[in-house]
C-alpha cells in the first residue's frame, strides 16, 4: 500500500467531482455499466496497522455506493442480464452496473446481504473451494497478523543457502514495509505453490493460527448454502486454490479452475458458470488465461483491471474489467466519479477495451 499514490488519486478524484468533469464525460462516452468488486463488509473499526484495509468497506458505504446508482439512473442488475445487454447493445438504454464479491467472506453474508435485501438487489459471490477447504489459505491475512504481532521477523529466501533475512517491524513504518516487501517476494520472487508453504511455515514459526484465521473469514458449505437458497445470488468460482494463474503453465490453470468448479458442482449441484480471477491485475491474469477460460465454457470471468463494460466487450467476455469499491476511498466524493468512467479511461491510455 502506497500512501502517497492514495493520497493523489484520492485529490483527482476528488477534483473531477467537484468541478463536475466526470459528469459531462459520461454524457459523452458510449459504456453500457460496470461491474463492481467489493471483498469485505463489515462495521468493525480499522486497527492502527491495517494493510489490507484496502479490501473493507463498512456497510452504510455500501448502502451509500447502492443509492447513488439508483440516484443516477443505473440499473442494478445480475451478471446474466449483464451479458444480454453487451451482447445487445443499444444506446437508449441506462447504463447497468453489477455487484460482485470475492472470496466467500462471512461478513457478506452478516453484512452485505442485509444491505443488498434491504434494496431487493441481485449481486454474485466468487469462491475458491480451497479455501473453504483449508487447502489454501488467506496468506495476505495471515502476513498481516504476522507483522502486526511482531517486531523482527526472520525469513527463510527460497533456495538460499546464507542465513535469514531480517525484516524490522517496531515502528508502524517499519511494520508497512516488512508487509510490502513480503508481499512483493511471495507474489513475484516465489512460485505459487512455495507462496504456500513460505506462509504456512511463517505464521508456523511465529505461532499464527492461519488455519483458525481463515475459518473465522471464510464461509462454511453449510454458510454457502445459504447464499444459495437466494434467489438474488449468483455464486462463481474463483479456482481450486486462489492461484495467479498467469504464474502457472496451462496444464496447471485447467487444474485449478477445473478441480475448483468441480468441487463447487459437487456441492452446490451445478457448474458454475461465472469466473473471477484470484488477484486478477496483470500479472495475475493475461491474455493466454482469458483463451483458456472462454475454452473452458465460463459465460463471463472478471480481472481486477479497472475499467467500465463497453461494446467491444461482446469480443472479451472472459477479459472483463471491473471498478473496484475500495476501502481507501470511502467517500462519495472520491466513489462518484468512477462511475462516470473517466477515471480509468484516462488510466487505461483511452483505450476502451484492454486485454493484452
Ligand atoms: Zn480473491
Amino acid at each position: 500500500m502506497n500512501f502517497a499514490t492514495i493520497r493523489n488519486t484520492r485529490r483527482i478524484l476528488a477534483g473531477m467531482n467537484y468541478t463536475g468533469l466526470d459528469r459531462i464525460y459520461q454524457q459523452l462516452d458510449s459504456e453500457l455499466g460496470m461491474i463492481l468488486t467489493l471483498h469485505h463488509v463489515n462495521p468493525h473499526p480499522v486497527p492502527k496497522f491495517a494493510p489490507n484495509a484496502h479490501l473493507t468497506v463498512h456497510p452504510e458505504f455500501l448502502r451509500s455506493v447502492i443509492q447513488l446508482l439508483q440516484q443516477r439512473d443505473i440499473d442494478i442488475i445480475d451478471l446474466d442480464e449483464a451479458c444480454e445487454r453487451i451482447a445487445n447493445p443499444t444506446l437508449d438504454r441506462r447504463r447497468f452496473a453489477v455487484i460482485t464479491f470475492d472470496d466467500g467472506y462471512q461478513d457478506t453474508l452478516h453484512h452485505a446481504m442485509p444491505v443488498l435485501k434491504e434494496f431487493d438487489l441481485p449481486y454474485t459471490v466468487y469462491l475458491a473451494s480451497g479455501l473453504i477447504e483449508g487447502t489454501a489459505d488467506l496468506w495476505w491475512e495471515g502476513i498481516e497478523a504476522l507483522v502486526s504481532q511482531q517486531s523482527r521477523i526472520a525469513l527463510q529466501m527460497v533456495g538460499s543457502k546464507s542465513g535469514p533475512k531480517e525484516l524490522n517491524c517496531s515502528t508502524r513504518a517499519e511494520k508497512m514495509e516488512s508487509f510490502n516487501f513480503l508481499v512483493k517476494y511471495l507474489t513475484n520472487d516465489v512460485s505459487e505453490l512455495d507462496q504456500s508453504r513460505v506462509v504456512r511455515e511463517l505464521c508456523w514459526l511465529y505461532k499464527i493460527d492461519l488455519e483458525a484465521l481463515n475459518k473465522s473469514q471464510i464461509m462454511s458449505w453449510e454458510q454457502v448454502h445459504k447464499l444459495m437458497n437466494d434467489s438474488k445470488c449468483t455464486i462463481g468460482a474463483h479456482t481450486l486454490n486462489h492461484r495467479a494463474l498467469a504464474r502457472l503453465t496451462p496444464d496447471q490453470v485447467v487444474d485449478e479452475v477445473t478441480q475448483g468448479a468441480m468441487v463447487m458442482a459437487s456441492e452446490l449441484g451445478h457448474k458454475p458458470e461465472h469466473f473471477a480471477y484470484p488477484y486478477g491485475y496483470r500479472a495475475a491474469a493475461n491474455r493466454r488465461d482469458f483463451d483458456l477460460m472462454k475454452d473452458l465454457g465460463f459465460k463471463t470471468a472478471v480481472t481486477t483491471r479497472g475499467g467500465m463494460i463497453f461494446p467491444g466487450h461482446k469480443n472479451h467476455m472472459t477479459a472483463l474489467p471491473r471498478i473496484s469499491v475500495n476501502g481507501m476511498y470511502q467517500k462519495m466524493r472520491y466513489f462518484a466519479p468512477l462511475t462516470s468512467g473517466l477515471p480509468t479511461r484516462l488510466g487505461n491510455g483511452l483505450k476502451r477495451v484492454s486485454v493484452k
